[in-house]
């Protein structure tokens, strides 16, 4: 989609520290980190929020967090616990309207959030 960054960010345009890819989801650092690891899990489909979550691409959702887990695995964190986060909507505090998934891992998480 035009003028989405986080699609900018997919195609390349706008440069992102890469942590994994494949046909259907882009994972990169988050710019203002909230943690020691802070990434951003993205359907390189647009997709621009959780409310638009249907069957036709509930594909793209299930797919990212089977790479989630693969990246917890991968890269350690997951056996020490780390937190998804999805923000939907203004009142949650979703400042960019491209579906995208928090990943947060490598200190204690306070609960409940926010
Ligand atoms: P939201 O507030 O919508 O849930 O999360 C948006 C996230 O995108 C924020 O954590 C913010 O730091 C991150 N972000 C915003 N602009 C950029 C950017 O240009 N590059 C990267 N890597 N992250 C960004
Ligand atoms: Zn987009």
């Amino acid at each position: 989609m035009e003028d989405c960054l986080f699609c900018k960010i997919i195609k390349g345009e706008v440069p992102s520290n890469k942590v994994y890819e494949d046909d259907l989801v882009y994972v990169f650092k988050d710019i203002a980190p909230a943690a020691p690891v802070h990434y951003l899990a993205v359907p390189k489909k647009h997709i621009s929020s959780a409310l638009e979550i249907d069957s036709h691409n509930s594909s793209y959702i299930a797919h990212i967090y089977e790479v989630i887990a693969k990246i917890a695995k991968d890269e350690g964190f997951g056996k020490d616990g780390f937190r998804v986060v999805n923000n939907c909507g203004e009142l949650a505090g979703q400042t960019v309207f491209h579906i995208h998934f928090h990943i947060l891992a490598g200190r204690e998480l306070e609960w409940p959030a926010g």
